[in-house]
């Protein structure tokens, strides 16, 4: 972060908090593959966290009648009544949840939201226990609230979801959050109730911890996986639980940035300050739309996940039949994480040693032009994320050529 000496620019010192901290080795894969394109290679990029999909159209039409009625001004400050009333039916009618509007936060996306929870609970030394793999910002987010992200590896063997004795060695007095994702980005896996109820087990044994579910991808599981939010397992864990949810990802609304909490209203009251003395509230349009998202037709949602579960049948099922590649299967989101331990070590045709699985996804990209992302970006090696949130035609393609390029790799103890 801190730059060199440069006589048109003083000298530049990055605050503490985030000198160790870049933007998202995604955006920096993705601006690589962008170069390589614009070289003229004909990259397929595997990614992005967002759908493929449009916005519904009655989405957008409710965003130009709000525009045209003058719904252009501040709100109130964590989302407008409306909204709050369209989350509060949502956690009813989906989650089985009865929240009031006083329990209820919008931010410009779930990210913000997750932030302002971090922001307004945080004390420099805090712990925030983190099942690996995990969404890369909520580590970044610890440690910019002057946190301490406590990362635990929860591997394949496990189907990437955390044990009760693992919650239980890590739980400390400092211990004041538990960040779970379900389903999870990048893992794909999903915590079904009898997941849960071991680590609630352990949560209502240490009341100095609260729980974050991160449900952004609630709507995309597969084979009939019945989705539960943690909150509706256990009243007594209610009130110390925020669920984190948001329109990016179910209907397809990435670029809209509206994502919401519902939590206890002394958390919600905190989190109001932080969004109060930083960005104020979501953008006028934007919630609007979300409202016509969550009251509006639900149906597309099983035809898009349908759609996906095409992907995602395929993906796995070329990613396993190449030799050195292992793929679980994902209950939900758009993502597979696949174990690449099996090529660690490998020897390129031009002589270059693959260390790791950083070093086979730039291979990947430099020789095969598909972009993926490596494990280490999520704290957990050696695996590498797809994203199979774009068409059947590009995923063909791109899982033919990293075939043909693993079939070139001379394996350790394959000759
Ligand atoms: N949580 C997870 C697990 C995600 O993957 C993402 C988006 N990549 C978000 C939260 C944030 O979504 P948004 O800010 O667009 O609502």
């Amino acid at each position: 972060m801190n730059q060199p000496a440069n006589p048109e620019q003083p000298a530049f010192r990055a605050a503490g908090r985030i000198a160790n901290l870049s933007v998202s080795e995604i955006l920096r894969i993705g601006a690589r593959a962008g170069a390589l394109k614009k070289a003229g290679h004909p990259v397929i990029v595997l990614g992005a966290g967002e759908p493929d999909f449009d916005t519904p159209e009655n989405v957008v039409d409710a965003a130009i009648r709000a525009m045209k009625a003058g719904d252009t001004k501040y709100t109130a400050l964590d989302g407008t009544p409306e909204l709050k009333a369209a989350i509060c039916a949502k956690l009813k009618r989906d989650n089985g949840l009865d929240y009031g509007p006083a329990e209820i936060t919008v931010g410009a996306g779930a990210k913000q939201v997750i932030y302002n929870a971090l922001m307004a609970t945080l004390d420099p030394g805090d712990e925030v226990i983190i099942p690996t793999p995990y969404w890369t910002t909520y580590s970044a987010m610890v440690e910019i609230a002057d946190g301490v992200p406590v990362l635990i590896p929860c591997d394949q063997a496990s189907g990437f979801r955390l044990r009760a004795e693992q919650l239980e060695k890590a739980i400390t007095p400092k211990t004041r959050w538990l960040m779970l994702n379900s389903p999870s980005n990048p893992s794909g896996a999903a915590y079904a109730e009898e997941d849960y109820r071991p680590l609630i087990e352990v949560l209502m044994r240490a009341p100095q911890v609260w729980l974050m579910s991160d449900e952004i991808y609630e709507h995309i599981v597969y084979d009939g996986f019945r989705f539960v939010t943690p909150a509706a397992l256990e009243p007594a864990l209610r009130s110390r639980c925020l669920i984190v949810n948001g329109v990016s990802k179910a209907y397809a609304m990435t670029g809209w940035r509206i994502g919401y909490g519902a939590g206890p209203a002394v958390l919600v009251r905190a989190m109001a300050v932080v969004q109060s003395q930083s960005t104020s509230n979501p953008a006028s349009i934007s919630q609007a739309a979300a409202v016509e998202a969550l009251n509006g037709p639900q149906d597309y949602l099983a035809a898009r996940t349908e759609s996906f579960r095409q992907r995602r049948d395929f993906v796995v099922k070329a990613l396993n039949a190449i030799e050195g590649i292992d793929c679980r299967v994902p209950e939900g989101a758009f993502y597979t994480f696949a174990n690449c331990a099996g090529l660690i070590g490998a020897i390129t045709p031009d002589g270059q040693r693959l260390e790791d699985d950083r070093a086979f996804c730039s291979w990947l990209l430099e020789t095969a032009y598909v972009a993926t992302v490596p494990g280490a970006a999520f704290g957990l090696s050696p695996y590498f994320r797809i994203s199979y949130a774009t068409s059947m035609e590009e995923l063909r393609e791109a899982l033919a050529r990293i075939a043909r390029a693993c079939g070139t790799l001379a394996r350790p103890g394959r000759g």
